[in-house]
């Protein structure tokens, strides 16, 4: 398997499972992404990818958003963070820490990781503004089974962030 585990985050001291798995049940909406503890206080977590940050770090749920080197148009996004170590442009490879985990917008101390692609939502919770006239597709993957592999090195390139991919969904965990 090649996708996101708490070793390539730096995390695998506080346990090398994750504490919440992709899908699994949330009061009704299937979880977006994949939980990994730091043992209940605040600590430095790895990007795991190489990538661009494109957007600015922070919001309500204290996100930090990169565009991977290696898949055009998709975002990882990191939420809950309590520090950010990088700022918006800032080019990262898989062994930057990029931030502190923390538990911002939500009640425990945890990384919470979401990959997003392009397309449609799987699940009609995990649209944006639904009911709106525009509601936001979210794609969202299994970020244990997605391709972190794959980068070359920080070659500056910066991949396409598409339309449906905007700042206003920095937010949503
Ligand atoms: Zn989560």
């Amino acid at each position: 398997m090649s996708g996101f585990t708490a070793a390539k985050l730096g995390l695998e001291i506080f346990g090398t499972e994750p504490t919440g798995t992709f899908e699994e049940a949330r009061d009704g909406c299937p979880h977006k992404g994949t939980d990994f503890s730091s043992g209940g206080t605040p600590q430095p977590f790895r990007a795991g990818i190489a990538g661009k940050v494109v957007w600015a770090p922070g919001g309500r749920y204290g996100t930090i958003t990169i565009a991977p080197h290696h898949e055009p148009g998709t975002l990882v996004q990191y939420l809950h963070c309590s520090k950010f170590n990088v700022q918006q442009g800032d080019h990262v490879s898989p062994d930057t820490f990029i931030g502190e985990t923390g538990s911002v917008g939500t009640s425990v101390v945890h990384l919470h990781l979401h990959v997003w692609k392009p397309g449609n939502s799987k699940h009609p919770c995990w649209v944006l503004s639904a009911g709106s006239a525009n509601p936001v597709q979210r794609n969202f993957v299994d970020p244990e089974t997605w391709a972190t592999d794959g980068w070359k090195d920080l070659d500056g390139t910066d991949n396409p962030v598409p339309p449906s991919h905007q700042p206003m969904e920095i937010a949503q965990p």
